[in-house]
């Protein structure tokens, strides 16, 4: 919400009056319009009629709409299409911008490549003294360079380091960094994760899975700086939200022990948000279940008057395909790159342990929202759901990047959402090559949306940002254009962006489609893409993005005066 909006209300025209929303009368009608509603009916409208606390008050025929509100303020769309603002439940709002601070590292290379970019990373030391980096493939490096951790240690041999890799689901660090974190040769795998040795037992530098996390959390404690920096890191991650027409997200980061939400909290509280917000805590696998749920429990938060929500919990079931991490019921080729461990993939929890946590913490009234990717990750994540209080659900699985045939109708049995990532790079022929280095034949049928939506299931379509692609629209063409499993209408895919995920996010019946009594949050593109070839639908622009009636995105000043 814009300043001037919250702290006056008379004289907001004389104080802000670029904004058109706060008129005399309190309306603002939008004229002019091609409205895609998104309603059950799947209706079109001309034009709307939005008050002066950001929610429709009308929608409906130009004639109709003039004629009720005919002292508003008018706003001429020039026959632009407005569709309910975009939802995307799965991104990483608060580490996209934080890792965008760090050193840029290749994603494969050379022992020389990684070493003159290491030598250049020693340069952006923390305040704390910590050096981080971003975006190496592990699989890669543990194939090109023979002993990682003496790489890293010869270039910075000083200060802690931490190179991310280009999943989230591994790190690479330095002696100083795995001393910080205990770990050392004689360290066994903490629950959740990997330290990944040399042939003689020595450890390589290379973390998997949550023990990057860990590494993470000692890097980045929640010191005042750290939190003011990851502050502003929200604010320009929302900028590219508004950009993209997105109005409501769902972080699935959460790093409650690095201060995540106190960041949301701050940013809330200085009107930087121009998205709802319904996110996920970390449910990490090497704390102890009692004291973890309890911290849990303190942190619920699911105030519907908030802009910003923690409602849901983050449960990693397994790991991912390309790491040979995702949990399969059959096993990975026999050529992994990450060496000779268990051939049909990685569990983040024991059984028990999962179960538990989805019930205890499902019964406190958390949404879950599991990690799955392999056929049997999926599997594992339904039982848990089975088991869980469907009071707090709608419960979900995201990333089902393969979801064995008996598995498919389960979803729809146990009111399971599906929550889909499909962007160019997902069926980039490149990357289901190298899938199919990993799962074989398998990755033929890799993220089957149109199956899914088959079964009745609830589906959703969201980013993973900054993970991958965050244009919806470019989203929308992809999941029409794929050649497998594609979505069967435009129709569809958009409800898949908008009213589907505002029922996981539980707030359908204020937001995800244009009716009377809802939010106006709202965004317009400069064309109708309806009207367009589906391989043309990247090629629209978002004009204006509302959040509530508030244009948080409106670089031709549509609507000011
Ligand atoms: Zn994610």
């Amino acid at each position: 919400m814009d300043l001037c909006k919250q702290s006056i209300v008379a004289a907001i025209i004389i104080l802000c009056g670029t904004i058109v929303q706060a008129t005399a009368q309190g309306v603002m009608v939008l004229t002019n319009a091609r409205i895609y509603t998104v309603d059950q009916n799947r209706s079109w409208s001309e034009a709307m009629a939005i008050d002066s606390d950001g929610v429709i008050s009308a929608v409906g025929s130009q004639a109709d709409i003039l004629k009720q509100f005919g002292d508003a303020v008018k706003i001429d769309l020039g026959g632009r299409l407005i569709l309910p603002g975009f939802q995307d439940a799965h991104l990483h709002a608060v580490e996209a911008g934080i890792s965008a601070g760090f050193c840029d590292m290749p994603q494969f290379g050379s022992e020389a490549d990684f070493s003159t970019t290491l030598e250049d990373c020693r340069q952006t030391r923390q305040e704390n003294g910590w050096i981080m980096g971003a975006g190496v493939n592990m699989s890669g490096l543990l194939e090109s360079v023979a002993d990682p951790l003496a790489l890293i240690d010869a270039a910075i041999p000083d200060h802690p380091a931490i190179i991310i890799d280009d999943i989230g689901h591994g790190a690479w660090a330095n002696s100083p960094a795995l001393a910080a974190a205990g770990f050392d040769k004689l360290t066994s795998d903490p629950g959740g994760g990997m330290l990944i040795r040399l042939d003689g037992g020595d450890l390589s530098g290379v973390v998997l899975e949550s023990l990057s996390q860990t590494l993470l959390d000692i890097a980045q404690p929640p010191t005042e700086s750290s939190i003011a920096l990851a502050v502003g890191s929200l604010a320009a991650a929302m900028d590219t939200l508004a950009e993209n027409g997105i109005t409501a997200v769902s972080d699935a980061g959460g790093y409650w022990p690095r201060g995540h939400q106190k960041v949301w909290g701050i940013a809330e509280k200085k009107n930087l948000l121009s998205a709802r917000a319904s996110n996920a805590l970390y449910v990490y696998p090497d704390r102890p279940a009692d004291s973890q749920i309890a911290e849990l429990k303190r942190r619920f938060d699911d105030d519907p008057e908030n802009l910003v929500r923690f409602n849901q919990v983050k449960i990693y079931v397994d790991g991912i395909l390309t790491q040979a991490t995702g949990a399969l019921y059959q096993p990975y080729e026999e050529k992994l790159a990450l060496g000779d461990r268990d051939r049909m993939g990685f569990e983040y929890f024991p059984r028990k342990t999962l179960f538990r946590y989805a019930r205890e913490l499902s019964a406190a009234g958390f949404q879950l929202h599991f990690h799955a990717t392999g056929d049997r990750g999926v599997g594992l994540a339904l039982d848990a759901i089975a088991q869980a209080d469907p009071a707090s659900g709608p419960h979900r699985i995201t990333h089902l990047y393969m979801i064995a045939p008996r598995d498919l109708p389960r979803f729809a049995e146990l009111g399971v959402v599906a929550d889909f990532q499909i962007a160019p790079s997902s069926v980039d022929p490149e990357y289901l090559d190298y899938v199919a280095d990993f799962i074989g034949d398998r990755a033929n049928a890799l993220l089957p949306l149109r199956s899914m939506i088959e079964t009745g299931a609830l589906t959703i379509l969201s980013s993973d940002w900054d993970a991958d692609e965050i244009s919806p629209l470019i989203k929308l063409q992809t999941v029409l254009t794929r050649r497998v499993e594609a979505a069967p209408d435009l129709a569809t895919a958009v409800e898949m962006m908008t009213i589907n995920p505002a029922r996981l996010l539980k707030h359908a019946d204020r937001t995800g489609s244009i009716e009377p009594g809802k939010f106006a949050d709202l965004v317009v593109l400069d064309r109708d893409i309806f009207k367009i070839a589906p391989k043309e639908i990247a090629s629209a622009k978002v004009v204006v993005t509302l959040l509530q009636g508030d244009p948080v995105y409106d670089p031709a000043g549509l609507f000011a005066r």
